[in-house]
């Protein structure tokens, strides 16, 4: 979706209700990229059999946290829900005001939290 390169990914905040679910298949083809053992990703990066673990702010942990664009570190082996969402279908992060509201300030926060201070500007 052309909206995904000018977006700060939305998508990839865990919202209450909502789960990213891998099947064996994503985790597997994680495995590989890194050059692990399913069971090693499993360890390293699942908060439970089904899914990635979050940092506080509900982001994923392979979210790239210095930039606005472009922001998913396995992009080209991100999971099967990952690439098809919004399944071809409006994002309703576009359109959704109480989405934005949730997320905009924890994606604020974090690159306030990478910015250089002015002193060591
Ligand atoms: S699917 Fe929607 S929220 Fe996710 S990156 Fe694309 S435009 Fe942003
Ligand atoms: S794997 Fe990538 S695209 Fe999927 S939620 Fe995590 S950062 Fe976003």
């Amino acid at each position: 979706m052309i909206y995904c390169n000018y977006c700060p990914g939305y998508c990839c905040y865990r919202l209450e209700g909502a789960v990213l679910l891998l099947t064996a298949a994503d985790i597997n083809r994680l495995a590989r990229h890194f050059r692990i053992s399913d069971g090693e990703a499993r360890r390293r990066y699942l908060e439970n059999r089904n899914t990635f673990k979050v940092r506080k702010d509900g982001s994923c942990i392979f979210q790239a946290r210095d930039r606005m664009i472009r922001r998913c570190t396995i992009h080209e082996v991100r999971p099967d829900q990952c690439r098809r969402f919004p399944y071809d279908k409006p994002c309703p992060y576009l359109e959704r005001e109480d989405l934005l509201e949730q997320i905009q300030p924890r994606i604020e926060r974090a690159l306030f939290s990478l910015s250089p201070r002015r002193d060591e500007a």
